[in-house]
């Protein structure tokens, strides 16, 4: 699904050297790597701070500690997102509650938020999914009529970029209360490991942010709060300038590769393309078809068989997931999140497809599909 390897033979010199500087300073943790990082991606997103830590996940759920919700408080988020989202709100003890979403874009319905909504509502956690940005307009809307917390779930949309019907532009994971990434390796912004971050342009937020990800500790080994460990490696960091100087290159070769993907299967009745939301940019962390009237696990085996990965994100909805049953929900209750789990299907997506490949990939899937 992504070509980790030709990506890091390109910048190769600059990356080897990056670590050899780490290395030869000792500086493993917290080194002056990881403050030069976080100053460029700050600077790139146009925000006030950004809080690095050591995935997404943990990014989710030191936002949500730091935002002082506490147990029994109800959080929404969609239904048809990897499983991190939903996850930490468990964890923490407030009560998940997903929604719908929209069958065009993928991401969260707006108007299903608010009709989830009860007294004990706090927060939302909206997530752009595959790469462009959720109805922000209407979620910052509803979220300012009920005071709730907004948390962007940007894990898979950094670079992308929202333009308000006002006009206002801003970078995916910096319009909510909090944004939160990931730098896991397939990400649009890899590291060479584990990695994350929080964004937000609130200084007092900030201030406690750092204070979660370093156990609660406002003043050396004193612990006002219970925190957590989670820290960003500075090699892990060295490598993300790199790669963060041409993350609008990459998210262009992406949109190259889309484009192309596009124009072969676009009117074809087997295969719906990835509807581009107009508000946002599209970076393509995924390349989503959502099937009908094929088998699509025959095509998913076939593309194997011709050694073309090809992925289902995601076959299970939420709240049909063991760990996650609930009396509250049934089968049938999220007619488009279940439909999506049964038709989507998701093709090789990264910065080096070349011509070749893709007209490949194109060629198989409208080989079976045309059957
Ligand atoms: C990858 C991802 C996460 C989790 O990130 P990790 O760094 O793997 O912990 C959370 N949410 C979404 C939507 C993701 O795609």
């Amino acid at each position: 699904m992504v070509d980790l390897k030709r990506q890091y033979e390109k910048i190769k010199l600059e990356i080897d050297q990056a670590i050899t500087e780490v290395i030869n300073s000792t500086a493993f943790i917290n080194g002056p790597a990881v403050k030069s990082f976080q100053e460029d991606l700050e600077q790139y997103l146009g925000v006030g701070h950004v809080i690095p830590c050591a995935n997404g996940t943990d990014a989710l759920q030191v936002a949500m500690m730091a935002l002082g919700l506490k147990p029994g408080d109800e959080v929404i988020t969609t239904n048809f997102t990897f499983i991190a989202t939903a996850e930490v709100i468990a964890l923490l003890g407030f009560t998940p509650v997903v929604v719908d979403v929209d069958p065009d874009t993928f991401n969260i319905d707006p108007e299903a938020v608010r009709r989830a909504i009860t007294p004990r509502t706090r927060a939302v956690v909206p997530v752009h999914l595959f790469g462009q940005c959720a109805d922000m307009d209407a979620i910052m809307q509803i979220a300012d009529e009920y005071k709730l917390f907004v948390i962007e779930d940007n894990c898979q949309a950094i670079g992308a970029a929202y333009t308000f019907k006002n006009g206002t532009r801003k970078m995916a994971g910096t319009i909510g209360h909090v944004g939160c990434t990931s730098f896991f390796p397939s990400k649009n912004l890899g590291c060479y490991g584990d990695g994350g971050a929080i964004f937000t342009n609130d200084d007092d937020l900030a201030k406690q942010l750092r204070v979660v990800v370093n156990h609660g500790m406002t003043v050396r080994y004193y612990h006002d709060y219970v925190g957590v460990n989670s820290r960003l490696d500075s090699i892990q960091a060295a490598v993300l300038k790199v790669k963060l100087a041409r993350l609008d290159q990459y998210a262009e070769a992406r949109r190259k590769a889309a484009d192309y993907y596009d124009k072969a299967f676009s009117g074809h009745s087997a295969l719906k393309i990835p509807t581009r939301f107009e508000r946002s940019t599209h970076v393509f962390h995924q390349y989503t078809l959502v099937t009908s009237g094929i088998d699509r696990a025959a095509l998913q085996e076939f593309l194997t068989s011709r050694e073309i990965p090809a992925m289902i994100y995601y076959p299970v909805p939420l709240h049909m997931q063991k760990a996650y049953l609930d009396p509250r929900y049934r089968e049938g209750d999220f007619p488009v999140t279940e439909h999506l789990c049964n038709t989507v299907i998701s093709l090789p997506m990264h910065t080096e497809l070349d011509e070749e490949q893709l007209e490949y990939i194109t060629k198989s899937v409208l080989e079976f599909v045309n059957r």
